[in-house]
């Protein structure tokens, strides 16, 4: 069944004129009134103090910054129920809420859409975002690789992570060290390295020196045999500042060789790469199908529905192949009045649901399920499949655009693929590019985000400021997009004095 998507306006983003935040900042509340203003002038303050932009949708741009995603309709309605509801979904109480079934039909649904074996998946769960997931993704992996290494040191009296600490567990396996070896990787990466306990220097990128964002394999292997050292791998499934996947093709099965061989955890960062697996096979998109190939191998893939899925914040995506060392990091035990009888089924063709609370980082956690279950629902595989190839195709009509616009503006990186037709064909949902005049290329985010039509952001390529593009609403209409694009592009062009 087609999609039935209402075209409206551009996908809105409202931005505030300096001036304006000065003027809502000056109108906030300093201190906690004792009485409270009450509701009715509550909501008027929020309305027209701090969030005045919303009663002015004429002066909204559309907005291509970071990588943020829209919301679709359907998906507002259900987050409006959810916030009405405000059920907490923690624990499988399968007589008296149907909370966690629908979560799990939610995550089943969205294994489909992504073509993935459901059964293959038993761990998966919605976070509250990509770095939640990749937290997730990397206890495991704690847990899995010191678990191995005493196994394959044949030590009796196993000692885990979960429960005797990592300093323990570590010493029991006779480890010196777990590093995470990856090309690329997205910051939060190194936060949540942090954060379980690694550090932010055990990631090590192994990228080749002549493709920087693919894996450098003899180094891998390289790597991965050093004594007394355990090993996560982390693909970068796509690289944030230019949209480039970490493996095409084959190395997906390559490297989950090595790491069997090596005993090391495959964990996958597709924070928005992950929805490159609902296009069509064609020869349109067999590039960007290729960087996702393979992502069945992994042990863990985390994910972002508030990305390219388009549901609201905070909603991330987390899979795993390992329920039972889901079960052995995340229990929260001893919890008498929490407790379920989490094989319980509602009907003979449901699997046993295990309670949220188990198998993630929150306890309490809000009813996420809701606006994915929705949005599958509404839009099905071809709805979401039709977003997917309007915003790359609007990406690649923008990459092309600034092709053809050589003395002004350059496409990066270009590296060895000089031929055109090509790099355009690797192009995802993210253009990366520079002015080509010292000038223009160090204020071009600025001019361009004060045409106030059109909202990119900046980064640094190489050492020199750059800017990107990330198409990442379902609301894209290409013709009306690029237009607009160009317009601008051209007025920055035009006023250059470089
Ligand atoms: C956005 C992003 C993240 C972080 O996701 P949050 O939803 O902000 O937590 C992690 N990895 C990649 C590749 C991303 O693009």
């Amino acid at each position: 069944m087609a999609a039935e998507l209402p075209q409206e306006t551009g996908n809105l983003f409202v931005l505030p004129r300096p001036d304006d935040v000065e003027t809502a900042r000056s109108k906030l509340l300093s201190n906690l009134p004792s009485a409270g203003l009450g509701t009715g002038t509550a909501n008027r303050h929020l309305r027209d103090d701090v969030v005045p932009g919303l009663n002015k949708p004429s002066q909204s741009s559309t907005f291509y910054g970071f990588v943020t995603g829209g919301v679709t309709p359907t998906a507002a309605f259900a987050d409006n129920v959810v916030t009405e509801m405000d059920q907490n979904v923690q624990v499988h109480l399968p007589k008296e809420t149907i909370c966690t079934v629908v979560e799990d039909r939610a995550t089943s649904m969205l294994c489909e859409l992504l073509d993935f074996h459901p059964a293959d998946w038993p761990h998966r769960t919605f976070t509250t975002g990509a770095t939640a997931s990749n937290v997730v993704g990397l206890a495991l992996g704690r847990q899995f690789v010191i678990h191995e290494a005493q196994q394959r040191a044949q030590i009796e009296h196993l000692s885990t992570v979960a429960d005797a600490g990592l300093f323990s567990a570590m010493k029991a396996a006779s480890l010196k060290s777990i590093q995470i070896l990856t090309t690329v990787p997205h910051s939060s990466l190194r936060k949540a390295a942090s954060i379980v306990g690694l550090g932010r220097s055990s990631v090590v990128d192994i990228s080749r020196k002549d493709k920087l964002h693919q894996f450098d394999l003899s180094a891998l292997a390289w790597h991965l045999k050093q004594d007394c050292t355990a090993s996560i791998v982390v693909i970068s499934c796509a690289e944030v500042n230019t949209g480039l996947f970490a493996t095409h093709g084959d190395d997906m099965r390559k490297i989950r060789e090595l790491c069997d061989q090596y005993g090391a955890w495959l964990h996958v960062d597709a924070a928005f790469g992950l929805l490159a697996r609902v296009l069509p096979e064609s020869e349109e998109f067999r590039e960007v199908k290729d960087g996702v190939a393979g992502l069945e191998l992994a042990d863990s893939i985390a994910g972002d529905a508030h990305k390219l899925l388009n549901v609201p914040y905070d909603c991330g995506i987390m899979l795993s192949k390992r329920l039972d060392l889901a079960i052995e990091v995340f229990q929260n035990p001893n919890a008498a009045y929490l407790n379920t009888a989490s094989s319980e089924t509602t009907a003979s063709t449901d699997r046993a649901i295990p309670s949220p609370l188990n198998i993630g980082i929150e306890n309490s956690r809000r009813f996420r399920a809701l606006p994915v279950y929705a949005t599958l629902a509404a839009y099905g595989r071809q709805g979401h499949r039709d977003m997917m190839e309007r915003q790359i195709r609007l990406a690649r009509a923008i990459a092309a655009a600034i092709v053809a616009r050589p003395k002004y503006f350059e496409l990066l990186p270009m590296g060895e693929d000089s031929e055109i037709c090509r790099r355009l064909q690797n192009i995802y949902i993210i253009v990366l590019f520079r002015a080509k005049g010292d000038k223009l290329s160090t204020e071009l985010v600025k001019r361009i985000n004060s045409s106030r039509r059109i909202y990119i952001s900046g980064t640094t390529w190489q050492g020199k400021p750059a800017a990107r593009f990330a198409v990442a609403s379902w609301r894209v209409d290409v013709e009306r997009d690029l237009s607009l694009v160009i317009q601008v592009l051209d007025e920055v062009a035009a006023s250059s004095t470089d």
